[in-house]
């Protein structure tokens, strides 16, 4: 297995640290695979002029997988569209075809409190949310702006092909495999001939998964029952409009930006794994960033591109174990708790471990 190391900008490289220093105790303990870093983002414009620099490219389409910290910073806000550290991170998913976003929400019971949802509705969470990337309105055509009968006219096209549904559903199936074999595939069926076809193919695809359980939601009711109770789903399938905003409402249900961690897949799971939150720079270099959603973006990794469900698991269990002795970063920390910083985080992840 070959892991490409993109550390990236602001904390990225703080964070990244400490997922390196838990791939290696797994190393020592015999899973094979090796590092490389390269540069994305910030650092690669300031290196080579580019976000997404050529040596970058070979880097990523060589590996197995890929680890990313995070880009961008105000230093590279006022620099020409194409340069900025997010074209980066749009070309490389574009690039390695990750059409499958994998987003958890999961809310350690010892941090109930960090939501802003009533603790004995949140406690305990826990849901992949199963995102399609590459489609529908955010890339259909016909799109535009244009003067019709005397007045402009905005328009985009909502678009899927049934092996883009199938293909995305593989992969929600499969994830609802190694969870608890229960997935809600949300559409607007009841208005959008698109997403009929959507629950259509849905409906085709899971004959092959006759050990998964199958529902269906409309999106207006799926995000009420994720503020209303949010812990009866568990996978959440859906196209990339409602997708973006079903999972952003979801991550903050839990409230802590700093412990979530994402996979964007292809249809051989490759995939790149990163937190969801960006490059902070407000707290860059001051050892206080949370490394528990890069660390658990390793477990995902070790889980989805590496099928190493156990090495995965003794990560999470790790972060668990980490949270119920008391120790908390600036962003998770409430008083009576052990405060830590970046490094110290990973110092005890890795004593559980
Ligand atoms: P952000 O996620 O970087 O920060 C939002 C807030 O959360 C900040 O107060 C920050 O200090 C805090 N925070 C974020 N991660 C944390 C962590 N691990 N531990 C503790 N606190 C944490 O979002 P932003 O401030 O809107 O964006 C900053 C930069 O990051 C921008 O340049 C933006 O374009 C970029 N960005 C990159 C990505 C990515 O690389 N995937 C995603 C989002 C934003």
């Amino acid at each position: 297995m070959k892991i490409a190391v993109l550390a990236g900008d602001g904390i990225g490289p703080e964070i990244v640290a400490q997922a390196v220093r838990v791939l290696e105790v797994l190393r020592s303990d015999g899973l094979k695979f090796e590092l490389e870093p390269g540069l994305l983002g910030g650092c690669a414009v300031d290196a080579t002029g580019e976000p997404f620099p050529e040596a970058t490219l070979k880097l990523v389409t060589t590996a197995d997988a890929v680890l990313l910290g995070a880009v961008g910073g105000p230093q590279y806000d006022t620099l020409p569209r194409a340069q900025r550290p997010e074209r980066g991170l749009l070309a490389i998913r574009k690039a390695l075809n990750l059409f499958a976003n994998l987003r958890p929400a999961v809310l350690y019971p010892e941090l109930a409190n960090a939501s802003t949802l009533k603790p004995e509705v949140v406690a305990g969470l826990d849901i992949l949310i199963v995102r399609e990337l590459t489609g529908d309105i955010y890339f259909g055509e016909p799109r535009g702006i244009e003067q019709r009968a005397g007045q402009r006219v905005g328009f985009n096209t909502m678009i899927y092909s049934e092996a883009e549904i199938r293909r995305i559903a593989h992969v929600a199936f499969r994830a609802a495999r190694k969870r608890s074999r229960r997935l809600c595939s949300v559409d607007k069926m009841n208005v959008l001939e698109c997403t009929q076809l959507w629950r259509e193919v849905v409906v085709e695809t899971a004959a092959e998964y006759p050990d998964v359980e199958l529902s269906h939601m409309l999106v207006d009711n799926a995000a009420m029952q994720l503020v209303r109770n949010p812990r009866q789903f568990d996978v959440m399938l859906t196209g990339n409009m409602f997708g973006d905003i079903l999972s952003d409402e979801a991550s903050m249900l839990t409230g802590s930006i700093g412990m979530l961690p994402s996979a964007s897949l292809d249809d051989k799971n490759k995939g790149l794994y990163e937190p969801i939150h960006g490059s902070a720079p407000d707290i860059a270099g001051k050892d206080v960033a949370n490394p528990l959603a890069t660390i658990l973006s390793v477990a995902m990794m070790l889980r989805y591109t590496f099928n190493q469900e156990p090495a995965a698991a003794r990560i999470e269990e790790a972060v668990k174990k980490v949270l119920g002795q008391g120790y908390r970063t600036g962003d998770i920390y409430e008083s009576g708790m052990k405060r830590v910083g970046t490094a110290g985080m990973g110092d005890a992840v890795l004593a559980n471990l």
